[in-house]
C-alpha cells in the first residue's frame, strides 16, 4: 500500500479501511511515513471528515502504538478525566486533587496547548521543576504511592497521539470532531482506567461549536470508550467565555491554587464539581450525587485536595511550596491594567478571541517547536454579568513588553460587548450523559 494512494483516496472523500489507518498512523511513529505525507492525510481528513468506522479505526490505531495499562478491578476503580479544550479551562488542575483527596486515584494523560485553547501539560510545567513525561511504571508507581498522576502521552503510551497531536497544532487541521474524538479517547484508553469522565466543552470557545455537535462528539467517545469495556460519563459544559478569571500558563496555576484555598471564582467550582462528582459516581466511591459533592468540598474546606496537589507536584519532581507560595512562579516582565472604554453591563466576552490573543502573546504555539512562555496572559477584573464604570479596571495583560501588552489589549477590548441591562444568567454546565 503506497501512503500518496491513502491520502488521495481521503481527500477524494473514500472511506478509508483499517489497515490503511494504521499504516498511516504506526508508519509514523515508526517514522516511516514522513511527516509532510501526515500533514496531508491530516488535512484531508479534517476536510472531508472521518466515518464513524475510520474514528473507530483511528482510535485504535493510537491505543496500539503503545501499551495500555491495566489498573485491575478495585473499589473504588482508578478514574480518569479529560476536557475537549477550551479557554481558561484549569479545571483538571482542581478537580484531579480533588477527586484524589477524597479517596479515589485518578491516572490521567494528558495535551498540551491546541490550537486557540489551553493545555494541562503547558500549564503544570509552569511550576518549576514539574516533569510531565513519564514511564508508564512511573505512572503506576505514582497513582500507587499518592492517588494521582498527570502526565503526558510518551514513547510506550498512546505515542501516536503525541505525534498527531503536535502535528495538528501546526497545520490548522485542529478543528475535526473525529481528529478530536479519537485523540481523546485514545489516550484515555491507553492510560487504563476503567472509569472516564469527559468534560465536553461547547461554543465559540471550543472545538464543538453548537450544542448538536458537541452532543455527538459526547455520544462518539461515549461509544468508543465503551467499545473498549470502560464506563464513560460526560458533562457538556459552555465555552462562549473563558472560565474563571485567568487565561495564561501560570496565571490559571495560581488561580486553580487559590480555589483549592477556597477562594476562587464561582464557574471554575461549579464546573469541577460537577465533573468531579461523575469522576466519584464512574469510580464507583458513591452511587448518590449530593454525597459525593459534600466529599468533594470536605477536600477544600479541609486544605486536603490543596495537600494532594503538592504532592503530586513534589512526586513529578516540581517546587511544591507553589501550593503554598504563588510568587514562585514566573511572573511576565510587563503587568499592564487595561480600563473600561464605558459605563454598563458586560454582556459577552468571546472566549476564542481570549484564547487566539493569548496564543499572540507567546502562550500557546505557532510551529511545533515553538517554546511557550509560560507568564504571559490576561486575567480580568469583568467578565458578563458585571457592572463596569466608564475608567475601572477592565482586564491585566501580563506580556513581555509594551507592544505585545498594546496588541493584547486592543484585540481583548474588541472581545467585550456591553449593554444597558445584565445577560440572562447561564449555567455553568449542561447536561450529563452516561
Ligand atoms: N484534547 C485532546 O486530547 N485532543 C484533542 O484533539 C482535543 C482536546
Amino acid at each position: 500500500m503506497r501512503t500518496i494512494d491513502v491520502i488521495a483516496r481521503k481527500r477524494d472523500g473514500l472511506e478509508l479501511s483499517q489497515a490503511e489507518i494504521e499504516a498511516i498512523v504506526l508508519g509514523y511513529v515508526a517514522g516511516e511515513v514522513p511527516e509532510y505525507q501526515v500533514a496531508a492525510w491530516l488535512m484531508a481528513a479534517y476536510l472531508r471528515g472521518l466515518s464513524r468506522a475510520e474514528t473507530f479505526a483511528l482510535t485504535q490505531a493510537i491505543v496500539r502504538s503503545g501499551v495500555t495499562l491495566d489498573w485491575g478491578e478495585r473499589q473504588p476503580s482508578v478514574v480518569d478525566k479529560h476536557s475537549t479544550g477550551g479557554v481558561g479551562d484549569k479545571t483538571s488542575l482542581v478537580v484531579v486533587p480533588m477527586v484524589a483527596a477524597a479517596g479515589v486515584p485518578v491516572a490521567k494523560m494528558s495535551g498540551r496547548g491546541l490550537g486557540f485553547t489551553g493545555g494541562t501539560l503547558d500549564k503544570l510545567e509552569s511550576i518549576p521543576g514539574l516533569q510531565v513525561n513519564r514511564s508508564a511504571a512511573e505512572l503506576k508507581a505514582q497513582v500507587e504511592a499518592i492517588g494521582l498522576a498527570i502526565v503526558a502521552q510518551s514513547a510506550e503510551l498512546a505515542p501516536a497521539d503525541a505525534k498527531l497531536y503536535a502535528l495538528r497544532d501546526a497545520t490548522a487541521t485542529v478543528e475535526s470532531l473525529p481528529l478530536v474524538a479519537s485523540s481523546v479517547m485514545g489516550k484515555k484508553i491507553a492510560g487504563g482506567a476503567p472509569a472516564i469522565v469527559l468534560d465536553v466543552k461547547v461554543g465559540r470557545g471550543a472545538f464543538a461549536q453548537s450544542p448538536a455537535e458537541a452532543h455527538d462528539l459526547a455520544a462518539t467517545m461515549i461509544d468508543l470508550g465503551k467499545a473498549a469495556g470502560r464506563r464513560v460519563r460526560a458533562v457538556i459544559s459552555p465555552m462562549d467565555e473563558p472560565l474563571g478569571l485567568a487565561v495564561g500558563n501560570a496565571l490559571e496555576v495560581k488561580e486553580a491554587v487559590r480555589l483549592l484555598h477556597g477562594e476562587g471564582p464561582s464557574d471554575l467550582l461549579a464546573v469541577s464539581l460537577a465533573v468531579g462528582e461523575q469522576m466519584l459516581l464512574a469510580a464507583g466511591a458513591t452511587a448518590d450525587e449530593a454525597e459525593a459533592r459534600d466529599r468533594l468540598l470536605a477536600t477544600l474546606s479541609s486544605g486536603r485536595a490543596a495537600a494532594k496537589l503538592a504532592e503530586m507536584v513534589a512526586a513529578q519532581g516540581g517546587e511544591a511550596r507553589v501550593v503554598e507560595d504563588l510568587s514562585l512562579l514566573r511572573r511576565a516582565p510587563l503587568v499592564e491594567t487595561v480600563r473600561s472604554p464605558r459605563s454598563g453591563f458586560v454582556v459577552d466576552l468571546d472566549a476564542r478571541v481570549v484564547g487566539e490573543t493569548v496564543v499572540a502573546l507567546g502562550g500557546g504555539r505557532a510551529r511545533k517547536e515553538d517554546a511557550v512562555d509560560h507568564a504571559v496572559g490576561v486575567v480580568f477584573w469583568a467578565k458578563p454579568g458585571a457592572y463596569t464604570a466608564a475608567g475601572a479596571p477592565l482586564f491585566d495583560v501580563h506580556a513581555v513588553d509594551g507592544a505585545a501588552a498594546r496588541m493584547a489589549a486592543e484585540r481583548i477590548l474588541q472581545a467585550y460587548v456591553w449593554g444597558a441591562q445584565p445577560p440572562p444568567r447561564r449555567p455553568a454546565v449542561g447536561e450529563v450523559l452516561a
